[in-house]
C-alpha cells in the first residue's frame, strides 16, 4: 500500500517514520521498517498504526543510512505481525517491501520450498526476498539477483529491496506507482511524492518496466532487459 526507502548521509529511520506518517492517508492495517545497520538488517513490524510501531521501537537501536518502510493493505493473509512488511529471507540478508499482488506466488512458493526455503508469513510478497536470496546463493551479485527475481514475477508490483552488505536500494515497478526523490547525496524511494516532500521537491517518476539501482552516488535506471532508460528529475511545485 505505502512504500518509503532511504539511502544517503542522513539517518534512515527518521525518514522512514516520517514517510510512513505522510502515507497514512492511503489507509493501511500494518506497518514496518527494515534498516541496514552495518552488521546486518534489523526489522521491526507489526499490525496496527504507525504510532504503535513508533512506540514499540522506542528502545530499539535502528541506526543506519539505508532502510525501507511499508504500510500494508492486506491482500494475501490477514493483518498479523508476521504478515506485515518488510519480509526477509531466513538469514535476513535481504529485506523487501511490496505493493500490489504477485499472481504466481503459489507456484513460486512451492518451488522455493522444494529448494529448502522456509516461509514465515501467508503473503504473496514473501516469495520475493527468498527468490533474491536464491540467486545470491547461486553466486549472482546484488543487482543481477534482484533482476532475476523480478523477471519471475507475474502480477502487479512496486518493489523495493535492501541487502545486508550493500548501501543500495533496488526497486522495480509494474502496475503500481513508484517515485525517486533526490536531495544532493540523499535519495528517497516512495509509492507517492508526499512521502518525502518535506525533504525534497526533485522527483523522478518511474514507469512500468523500470528497474532502478540507487546508491549514494546516484540513480541508475534501466528496463527489465538491462538497457539504460532516461528519466529526468522534475520539480514538484505543490505544497506538502
Ligand atoms: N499483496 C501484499 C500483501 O498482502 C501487499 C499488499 C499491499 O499493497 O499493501 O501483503
Amino acid at each position: 500500500c505505502g512504500i518509503i526507502g532511504h539511502v544517503g548521509e542522513g539517518n534512515a529511520l527518521e525518514t522512514l517514520l516520517t514517510g510512513l506518517e505522510n502515507l497514512e492517508y492511503r489507509g493501511y492495517d500494518s506497518a514496518g521498517v527494515a534498516v541496514q545497520n552495518g552488521s546486518g538488517i534489523a526489522v521491526e513490524k507489526r499490525s496496527g498504526e504507525v504510532d504503535e510501531l513508533k512506540a514499540s521501537i522506542q528502545d530499539v537501536s535502528l541506526e543506519g543510512r539505508v532502510g525501507i518502510g511499508h504500510t500494508r493493505w492486506s491482500t494475501h493473509g490477514p493483518p498479523t505481525d508476521a504478515n506485515a512488511h518488510p519480509h526477509t529471507d531466513e538469514t535476513k540478508d535481504v529485506a523487501v517491501v511490496h505493493n500490489g499482488i504477485i499472481e504466481n506466488y503459489a507456484e513460486l512458493r512451492t518451488w522455493l520450498k522444494a529448494n529448502g526455503c522456509e516461509f514465515t508469513s501467508d503473503t504473496d510478497t514473501e516469495v520475493i526476498p527468498h527468490l533474491i536470496q536464491y540467486y545470491l546463493d547461486e553466486g549472482l551479485a546484488g543487482e543481477a539477483a534482484f533482476r532475476k527475481a523480478i523477471e519471475e514475477l507475474e502480477g502487479s508490483y512496486a518493489v523495493t529491496a535492501i541487502l545486508s552488505d550493500e548501501h543500495v536500494l533496488y526497486a522495480a515497478r509494474k502496475g503500481s506507482p513508484l517515485v525517486v526523490g533526490i536531495e544532493d547525496d540523499e535519495f528517497f524511494l516512495a509509492s507517492d511524492v508526499p512521502a518525502f516532500l518535506e525533504y525534497t521537491d526533485s522527483v523522478i517518476y518511474l514507469e512500468d518496466g523500470d528497474v532502478v539501482v540507487v546508491d549514494e552516488d546516484g540513480i541508475e535506471c534501466t528496463d527489465l532487459e538491462g538497457n539504460p532508460v532516461l528519466r529526468e528529475p522534475e520539480t514538484v511545485d505543490w505544497d506538502p
